[in-house]
């Protein structure tokens, strides 16, 4: 702890990008300007997160000396999405239709209601549909003297090359564990303990660091996931173990997208000004069955992530195992375990493991790219990871 504590800068939340905050601080201080740009890094490494502080660094009031200060107001409006020359597109909500990107690039060829940028943030650029890619393409070629495009998706192959070839690129890397935790501590004022163990379960990812950090339930999900490689002792096991996963990670699921379902619905009403009773509007229907669509689709997409961060979590006791078995030395992702862990590799072959990792990634890509319901996905998974006979405990 240092006697003066420093006002933290918008910088301050990019967890390990040492790099990319660089370059993007000489940017705002007019070194290396561009109008169009591309942030890439895998889930959870915070790709919007740098583009918005990138965005509140142009608006600052400090810029270009000290750009990102954390404390104007206009780094504040930014970070706190109120600042009128900032749009955030987020498809959290529904899909990145054409429709949505001709009206920001509408917005796009105006100049900014301020003295600076007008900055188009895309969370996610790969969910582009192909006509909307085709009608960003030509804001990005032509764009306005002061608006800037920062798109983001986990890796450039994510984004066509016509789209890519106009963008600078920013790549942010996997955080350290120790990045993660000392981040945690700074942050949330987690005990220093938790911190670490929530940081190595994070693998790298900071939203998922922090809920496993400050909620408990979180936690206790994921133990009873990881706990599971080890209760792999028979049939039923390995089908009690799918099916639990199946249904609880519905469950989470339904607890994000509920809310946000609920509140779509209301806001649809009020726009046609549907009430109780009352007569509606005869596009009304067509509209409330497009969003019911979308709802339903995104209901799946998060189910899916869902259950794949399952599987990432179980994939990582058996790539402890495998450590352990080659004589690695430092801490495991699942150092709590350790004691699972060892009779993974006195009952297993590093080479079962392996055979084992390759299993559960088949699961994953029969439910994401062949749509394979998860439950029955899970369920061969399990049965194929499995114990060798007489490996009980
Ligand atoms: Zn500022």
């Amino acid at each position: 702890m240092t006697a003066v504590q420093q006002a933290p800068t918008v910088w301050d939340g990019l967890v390990g990008q040492r790099a990319a905050i660089k370059a993007l601080r000489a940017a705002a201080s007019g070194h290396g300007m561009s109008h169009a740009w591309l942030f890439t890094g895998p889930p959870g490494s915070g790709r919007s997160n740098a583009a918005m502080a990138f965005a509140a660094a142009l608006q600052c009031d400090r810029a270009p000396a000290e750009p990102g200060c954390g404390q104007c107001h206009a780094c504040r409006t930014v970070l706190g999405g109120t600042h009128a020359d900032v749009k955030r597109i987020s498809t959290s909500g529904l899909s990145l239709g054409v429709r949505l990107v001709r009206d920001l690039v509408r917005s796009a060829s105006l100049s900014p209601v301020g003295q600076r940028w007008q900055v188009i943030v895309v969370e996610d650029a790969d969910r582009l549909t192909e006509q909307a890619v085709n009608a960003l393409l030509k804001a990005i070629e032509e764009p306005a003297e002061r608006t800037v495009w920062m798109l983001c998706a986990p890796t450039v192959e994510d984004v066509l090359p016509t789209v890519r070839s106009r963008c600078r690129l920013v790549t942010l890397s996997t955080p350290s564990p120790r990045d993660v935790a000392g981040f945690l501590v700074a942050r949330d004022g987690v005990p220093e303990a938790l911190a670490a163990s929530a940081a190595r379960a994070s693998q790298g990812h900071i939203g998922r660091a922090r809920a496993l950090a400050r909620d408990p339930e979180t936690r206790k999900r994921r133990n009873e996931v990881v706990a599971m490689p080890a209760k792999l002792t028979s049939l039923g096991a390995c089908m009690r173990c799918a099916a639990r996963i199946a249904e609880v990670s519905k469950e989470e699921a339904e607890a994000l997208t509920g809310d946000l379902d609920a509140r779509e619905k209301v806001d649809l009403d009020a726009a046609y000004g549907v009430v109780e009773r009352g007569r509606r509007p005869r596009e009304y229907a067509p509209a409330l069955a497009e969003l019911l669509k979308e709802q339903k689709t995104r209901a799946k997409r998060r189910h899916l992530d869902v259950v794949d961060r399952a599987l990432m979590d179980l994939v990582s006791v058996y790539r402890d195992a495998v450590a352990l078995a080659s004589g690695a030395t430092g801490e495991l992702v699942n150092e709590e375990i350790r004691a699972d862990i060892e009779w993974l590799v006195e009952t297993s072959s590093p080479e079962l493991n392996l055979q084992r990792i390759g299993w559960i990634f088949e699961a994953r890509e029969q439910m994401l790219e062949f749509n394979v319901p998860p439950a029955l996905a899970l369920e061969s998974m399990m049965v194929s990871l499995r114990a060798p006979d007489g490996a009980g405990r």
